[in-house]
């Protein structure tokens, strides 16, 4: 029977990464994934799922290889503008100010998997399956011991380490009994891309409603991500409009500041929440990703606050090549680690959502917080350095 230092199940966006960084420290891993494998990048533009990268994320992906092919495909965000539709109060926040080429990149979800899966095949000691999923699992003193099914064949192996990036319903999480608080907005997201005319090169925006919020992300060949944070009876109404309609809304929710929609890819609404592991680990066991912290979208931290997790884990592995993976002290040593991150990520997106939410705070005040906020500059720049991974 073959033993393993880590088994990841799950293989997006987290456990890909996390098979890759424990691959490349000579881990044997074996990446269990339940979907079978996407033709690569078989989506049209507009309907192509983003990811904000952290200026420390594009660092790990650089250290881990695969930014250079990433570099191609990544829109930089050198500038963000925080507004309030119909108030005059303004925050920008600027590569500038903190000495860095950039405050992060936009990327398309499917070319960073893609990357991801290719940069896995030239890893020795890695081994991927996908259309597969483990159908028993039993701990001993030192081990996993697992029956993973693939191509109706079952398969008996070893691990020293279970991990979960099997996202926010995982499935590995409720069978070890860890429970989730479960945060909920009332509030809905709508995320569709743009594509613009005349939309300045590398700013992105981030502009306050009535209700809600809306951002807007640069991307490639003329296109921009839109995610729309609102009260769900309109997030449903606007749903169901044609796309002019749905145009002529988003374009006001927006201004004119970054320029106009020429056409729009497809929309998705998905429910506003938080839900957040009560416990991050057991006995040999890791929840990572969204099995551990699903976080609010809209300050577009879920996934760098997940790659930070991942590069502790390497760090910890890096430090000596018999080191027990499953071992408790191990364990512990990373998640205490991780605590004062993920902490500060989860109460600032939390604080930012019921922001959004409220509508008890009058308009006037939230534009004074915002040009307060610029003008509180060391304060601003310390939640950008946060922002963008820097600590
Ligand atoms: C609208 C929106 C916008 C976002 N934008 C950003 C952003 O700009 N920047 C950012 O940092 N974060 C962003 N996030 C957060 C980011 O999407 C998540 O942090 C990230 O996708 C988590 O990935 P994951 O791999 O943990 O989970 P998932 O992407 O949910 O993947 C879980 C994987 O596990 C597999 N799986 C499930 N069950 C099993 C099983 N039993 N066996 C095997 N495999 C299984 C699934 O098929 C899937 O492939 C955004 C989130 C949303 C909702």
């Amino acid at each position: 029977v073959k033993l393993y230092d880590a088994v990841v199940v799950g293989g997006a966006s987290v456990g890909l990464s996390t098979a890759l960084a424990l691959g490349q420290s000579e881990r044997r891993v074996l990446l269990i994934e339940k979907e079978s494998a996407r033709a690569p990048s078989s989506s049209p533009a507009g309907d192509s799922k983003t990811f904000a990268l952290s200026y420390a994320s594009a660092k790990i992906y650089s250290a881990l290889g695969i930014w250079e092919t990433l570099a191609d495909v990544a829109t930089p965000i050198k500038h963000v503008h925080v507004t309030m539709q119909g108030q005059f109060g303004s925050c920008r926040l600027s590569h500038n100010d903190l000495k860095t080429e950039v405050l992060g990149y936009v990327v398309a979800a499917q070319a960073l998997e893609d990357s991801l899966t290719h940069a896995l095949k030239a890893c020795p000691t890695v081994e991927v399956l996908r259309s597969a999923s483990i159908v028993q699992a039993e701990l001993s003193l030192n081990e996993w011991h697992m029956q993973v099914q693939v191509d109706q064949q079952t398969l008996p192996l070893s691990s020293r380490l279970l991990i979960a990036s099997d996202g926010a319903n995982s499935a590995l999480r409720a069978a070890h009994y860890i429970d989730c608080d479960d945060l909920e907005y009332g509030h809905c997201g709508i995320m569709v891309n743009l594509k613009m005319k005349a939309m300045p090169e590398g700013v992105a925006l981030e502009r306050f409603l009535e209700k809600g919020a809306i951002a807007l992300l640069p991307w490639q060949e003329g296109w921009a991500t839109c995610v729309w944070t609102l009260d769900e009876h309109t997030a449903r109404d606007l749903m169901s409009q044609n796309d002019e309609i749905f145009m002529a809304h988003c374009q006001q929710a927006l201004g004119r500041q970054l320029g106009s929609i020429i056409s729009i890819g497809k929309r998705y609404v998905f429910p506003l929440r938080m839900k957040l592991a009560k416990a991050q680990s057991g006995a040999r066991f890791l929840l990572m990703g969204n099995a551990a912290h699903s976080l609010h979208p809209i300050a577009a931290q879920g996934l760098n606050l997940s790659l930070r997790d991942m590069w502790q884990l390497k760090k910890q592995v890096d430090l000596s090549s018999r080191v027990d993976m499953g071992d408790p002290e191990f364990i512990a040593t990373y998640v205490n680690a991780r605590k004062q991150d993920q902490n500060r990520i989860i109460f600032a997106t939390d604080k930012i959502a019921r922001f959004m939410a409220s509508d008890r705070l009058s308009e006037k005040w939230r534009a004074m917080g915002i040009t307060l906020f610029d003008s509180f500059f060391p304060l601003k720049n310390r939640f950008t350095r946060y922002s963008m991974g820097l600590g």
